[in-house]
């Protein structure tokens, strides 16, 4: 491609809504361009380098057997109504209608859509496993779209799913997919962990995310570096003991005027955080929810939702009016002990091994010291509700967790029956029998992995492209376009190079050096050629975007060059 014909707008200033390096640097390398919040188009070198993540995904579907289809985006609201995801998937789906007043979304996701498809047509364990997917644009009205293509609106996934006759194939399956995953997030050269995810909303047993590390990642990992424990925060058990033999003491009221929050409690009474009951409110599906943790430490609400049983969009922390309404007091008094008749009490199960606690008095500017569980308050125990810290114990051997961000590229479920069983998808088995499909469902998104590849792979001065996936493989940039004699080692270079198959730009034009040097470097091309001051000699220079090592070649051997390079990094020409 000449580049005095290629539309690459790229920009100067960093755009002031871009917040993280690969949000800004794939605007600023006109890859990107935003059409509102959270919606964006790709422009021809950020679309190259997409189709490149798809080939490879592909590759690695195929491999295990994985079959391509493709699915409409518009799905009909009966579908989502069998499986009760329609009310479950809450604000977070786009929903529209059709000019007779029929119901529809636009698919976040296709686990009805394909269990829909198969149950009419895969009918005997004969045709099982079965394995489909599918690369498709997804809709989902985040809360907070950000990050340019990391979270989005509308986005790019890979779909699959397997559809197995036992729990046992549907395990072979996983580990297939695992193993396919492994290959394609090595291949896209990002550096990933693992980790145990939350199944949440999707239903289901085990679930896996594929994580590049990333410090600017909205997702926290903690995981284990004496053992292979890893898992979201949002998943990982919170081991802590808190055995206290203390004697419990009479309960005492006491005056703590405009003291609310847990630090100020703490300078109040002279004392650590862990002597507190933290009492947070929240509004469950409609209903005021207290929840007692202990004072140091933090809910993790995922815990609390799979507890309650309820979609993530139906849980909200309560309003001051709420909280005068159960506690009768002001904000940052609220307290297990004497609460408004009726109102529903969880407790984390460390909170009932703790003695002595001191809690809000559910009367304006008064805490109680000296409450116990059991004795001066009860509730729901449950096991966990905290969110893991740096330092806690790893529930697997017992050493110090430590901590990491991560970037969400995908995941993989095994849903077991929770589809095939409401929208009634069943074979029949090896002795006649009815079966419902054994099911997992396993994502990539293949538009979060572009940026996720640019966080890892830039400097100050641009995107740093892996060749795998590049935009082009090689730029040349004749320094002086006007100059009879580098144009024509450029010419010949870029007829040679693209005759061998390499995809190749020739920066023509007429532009001063410094810009094309900027541009090239911001664009991330990995191979470089300069022709400039020695081309009548027959020299250029040659150097790689990743390592900006400059050296000095014939143009003859140019292309052998090129293809060590392909030969270093495992790619066939
Ligand atoms: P997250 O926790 O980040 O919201 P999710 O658990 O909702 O992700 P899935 O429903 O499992 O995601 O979707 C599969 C994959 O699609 C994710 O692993 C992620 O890579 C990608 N993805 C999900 N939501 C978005 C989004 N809003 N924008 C871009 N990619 C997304
Ligand atoms: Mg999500």
């Amino acid at each position: 491609m000449r580049m005095s014909n290629m539309y690459m707008p790229t920009l100067r200033e960093v755009p002031t809504e871009a917040e993280i390096p690969s949000h800004q640097l794939l605007l600023r390398a006109g890859m990107i361009r935003k059409l509102v919040s959270g919606v964006y188009s790709y422009l021809p070198l950020g679309y190259r380098v997409i189709r490149k993540i798809e080939d490879i995904v592909r590759e690695e579907m195929d491999n295990i057997g994985c079959q391509e289809l493709l699915m409409s985006a518009i799905q009909p609201r009966e579908l989502w109504e069998e499986s009760g995801r329609w009310s479950d998937f809450g604000p977070e789906m786009f929903r529209l209608k059709d000019r007779h007043e029929r119901e529809f979304c636009l698919g976040p996701t296709h686990e009805e859509y394909f269990t829909d498809l198969i149950k009419n047509e895969v009918n005997s364990y004969k045709q099982l496993p079965l394995y489909l997917y599918q690369i498709q644009t997804k809709y989902r009205d985040e809360k907070r779209p950000r990050f340019g293509v990391i979270r989005a609106r509308e986005f790019i996934m890979k779909d699959a799913y397997s559809f197995d006759k036992d729990e046992e194939g549907m395990k072979e399956s996983y580990k297939k997919m695992w193993e396919a995953y492994d290959k394609i997030f090595t291949r896209l050269k990002l550096n990933f962990r693992v980790v145990e995810g939350d199944s949440g909303a999707m239903g289901g047993s085990d679930s896996h995310e594929f994580m590049a590390v990333a410090d600017t990642g909205e997702g926290v990992i903690a995981y284990c570096d004496n053992c292979d424990y890893a898992a979201t925060d949002e998943k990982a058990k919170v081991v802590y003991t808190v055995e206290s033999n203390e004697a419990e003491k009479e309960m005492e009221k006491v005056y703590t005027p405009d003291v609310t929050t847990i630090e100020a409690l703490e300078e109040f009474f002279n004392i650590g955080k862990s002597k507190f009951g933290k009492a947070l409110v929240y509004v469950a599906a409609g209903e005021p929810v207290v929840v007692i943790i202990p004072g140091d430490r933090e809910l993790n609400e995922t815990k609390l939702v799979n507890y309650l049983g309820i979609p993530e969009h139906e849980l909200a922390m309560a309003d001051e009016s709420v909280i005068e309404e159960i506690s009768n007091a002001k904000k940052g008094f609220t307290g297990p002990v004497g609460l408004k008749d009726g109102i529903r009490v969880l407790v984390d199960s460390r909170i009932t091994k703790m003695k002595n606690l001191i809690v809000g008095g559910n009367e304006t500017d008064y805490h109680i010291k000296n409450v116990n569980y059991g004795r001066d308050f009860e509730g729901e125990v449950v096991e966990d509700l905290l969110l893991v810290e740096e330092g806690d114990i790893c529930p697997k051997c017992g050493k110090p967790l430590k901590m990491d961000r991560g970037i969400e590229v995908g995941n993989i479920f095994q849903l077991g029956i929770k589809y095939s069983e409401s929208l009634n998808a069943k074979f029949l088995d090896e002795n006649g029998k009815e079966k419902p499909f054994i099911m997992g469902s396993y994502g990539i998104g293949v538009s979060r992995t572009l940026a996720a590849i640019v966080e890892q792979h830039h400097d100050e001065n641009g995107i740093i492209w892996p060749l795998v996936v590049a935009p082009y493989h090689v730029v040349i940039t004749v320094v002086n376009s006007k100059n009879e004699e580098q144009s024509q080692v450029g010419e010949k270079l870029y007829k040679e190079l693209k005759d061998a198959g390499i995809e190749v730009l020739l920066d023509d034009r007429k532009e001063r050096a410094g810009v094309k040097f900027n541009d090239r470097d911001l664009i991330g091309i990995p191979i470089r050629i300069t022709v400039g001051k020695k081309a009548g000699e027959n020299i250029v220079e040659y150097s790689l975007r990743k390592d900006n090592e400059k050296e000095e070649i014939a143009v003859e051997e140019v292309l052998e060059r090129i293809k060590e390079e392909f030969n270093k990094e495992g790619i066939k020409l």
